[in-house]
């Protein structure tokens, strides 16, 4: 068997998107069929405009096969498993437009010592990171801070009795010192005689010997010890990512990444079975020979693996002050922003890639490289003629006023993040001055100009959690609490348009808008259960609502209802 056969062989049905709703009938059941498991009394926001709520919907197989009480129960038979929401809340699986998932999901894996407020509280939570490692496993991450307890340096006899087979490399919360432990001293080579490269610093104690805390460039010697991952290690933290976003009600994932690892795994995941989470995989705009050749040879993946979508940057980000804008940066007159690749090589991977019949996502964070990419969009139309393309611009961070409308105009999707204008908010007046700030994540306006407007997390960068990013679009307001009354609060969007935006908008963004992103007959059953109806609650509330069951392909793949 060679490859193609074995993938087919594997994925079995819905090779590529044309091919799956050619293959929708073979799903269907006949009408009188009894349901596999029926939900009744829930509280369900469907996604579909023209019937927004319902009480009850049944699965069979892996398909939604009734929505509304009377089809639902019409439906029952004897063998049919019914489940009382007793009110509960149902939406569509999240879709979350925008993560770099392999690498928030190995984090997952790494300590979290933000929160350390002692010594012995460093200690366990470290003792309980590497009990989660397989043996011999580095442990990393860290973000500890001394201050929280008082000031003094931590040393490696802090840790060494909860970690002597885990060698232990944790970062301070500046990331310039890393504490280890000493086994990881021993892995690193560190001993009394080391002496520090140019631009690091190895502390000794009184009698010579290396405490554990190593600055700047002395992380280096760390760094050399510790191994690459192997894929049986990626695929492993790529699974917990999936247990945590099934955890939270999202059901698929768009990787927009600029390396192969992800894809990689994915493609491995897929030949293991169902990855239990689906995933659209965006890979490197200038690799597009390679996804193009792909596609030619094995389509575009199934609706557990899908590909075909390009990622490329035209800027870098706010708080370096590397997004291109038109006019120099308020607090730095001396630049605008730079660009990432030369324009001239980016438009041609552009007509390239869109020539080839692959869909594009392009970083623009900029006003100049959001108008940039509109008109470099629109001459990519006029190059390769019309075709339903459904461009992405991620981020649409800072975009005149003017441009906006074009969005709707060259049927290009703002693929925006919201927790970023709640993060970025605290600062951005500083960096664009207040003149700017129309057109400043701005959702609303992107709404009322009739463009389809998606949400995602940009996970590690905010949290994964949808409610995080429902939250921000709803109320504005920054992390700090600066700004109760909302952030820019015209830009404010109802519950309603940012459910949307996460579910129906992302389902659209993938060219699935036929099999996901709604509650209704005939549609893949992918949805998420919530203990509180997110449209009734005081919005305030909004991230308290707690997730407890998920369904992908009518499976449940996560539940705590009890
Ligand atoms: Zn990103």
């Amino acid at each position: 068997m060679n490859r193609r056969e074995l993938i087919l062989s594997t994925l079995g049905t819905g090779l590529g998107a044309g091919f799956a709703t050619a293959v929708l009938p073979r799903f269907l059941w006949a009408a009188g069929d009894p349901l596999d498991t029926a939900y009744l009394n829930a509280s369900i926001w469907t996604g579909v405009p023209s019937a927004p709520q319902a009480t009850a919907l049944g699965i069979r197989g892996n398909r939604i096969a009734a929505v509304g009480e009377e089809a639902v129960r019409a439906a029952i038979g004897s063998k049919t498993r019914t489940v009382d929401l007793a009110g509960a809340f149902v939406v569509p699986g999240f879709i979350d437009n925008h993560t770099h998932f392999l690498r928030s999901s190995q984090g997952l894996a790494q300590a979290d010592l933000r929160l350390a407020s002692s010594r012995e509280e460093l200690a366990s939570l470290i003792a309980a990171s590497a009990a989660k490692l397989p043996e011999g496993a580095w442990l990393l991450g860290g973000n500890w801070d001394e201050q929280r307890w008082g000031g003094e340096l931590p040393t490696r006899e802090w840790i060494d009795s909860v970690t002597p087979n885990t060698p232990v490399a944790v970062v301070r919360t500046d990331q310039h010192s890393t504490l280890l432990n000493s086994l990881a001293l021993k892995l690193a080579g560190i001993d009394r005689h080391s002496v520090a490269p140019p631009g690091g610093v190895i502390i000794k104690d009184a009698n010579g010997e290396p405490t554990g805390i190593v600055k700047d460039a002395a992380r280096d010697l760390v760094d050399h010890a510790i191994p690459e991952p192997t894929d049986a290690d990626i695929d492993a933290a790529m699974r917990q990512g999936i247990a945590y976003g099934l955890s939270l009600g999202v059901t698929q994932i768009h990787i927009k990444e600029v390396d192969w690892a992800t894809h990689h795994s994915l493609r491995r995941l897929r030949l293991q079975g169902e990855p239990g989470m689906r995933f659209y995989s965006y890979v490197p705009l200038p690799d597009w020979e390679r996804i193009s050749a792909l596609v030619q040879e094995e389509g575009r993946g199934d609706d557990w693996v899908r590909w075909g979508g390009m990622k490329g940057l035209v800027d870098g980000s706010l708080g370096s002050r590397t997004a291109l804008f038109h006019e120099p940066y308020t607090d730095d007159p001396s630049t605008s922003g730079i660009t990432m690749f030369p324009l001239e090589d980016l438009r041609e991977w552009i007509f390239a890639a869109d020539g080839a019949g692959l869909q594009l996502a392009i970083h623009a964070i900029g006003d100049q490289a959001n108008d940039w990419t509109l008109d470099t969009f629109a001459a990519t139309i006029e190059r390769n003629g019309p075709r339903d393309r459904r461009f992405l611009i991620e981020h649409a961070q800072h975009v005149r006023p003017a441009s906006i409308p074009r969005f709707a105009q060259l049927s290009v999707i703002p693929s925006v993040q919201p927790f970023h204008a709640i993060d970025d908010g605290r600062w951005a007046v500083n960096r664009i001055g207040p003149e700017r700030l129309h057109g400043t994540y701005a959702f609303k306006s992107f709404l009322d100009a009739g463009a389809r407007l998606s949400f995602g997390s940009d996970w590690p960068v905010a949290p994964l959690d949808p409610l995080t990013g429902i939250d921000a679009a709803v109320l504005r307001r920054t992390v700090d609490g600066a700004n109760p009354g909302g952030w820019i609060p015209e830009e404010k969007i109802s519950v309603d348009a940012a459910l949307h935006a996460y579910t129906t908008a992302n389902a659209y963004a993938g060219f699935q808008e036929d099999r996901l992103g709604r509650i209704a007959p005939g549609l893949l059953a992918d949805f998420a259960v919530l203990d509180a109806n997110l449209l009734t609650i005081d919005p305030d509330r909004i991230t308290q609502a707690k997730v407890l069951h998920t369904v992908v392909d009518g499976k449940v793949r996560f539940d705590r209802l009890g």
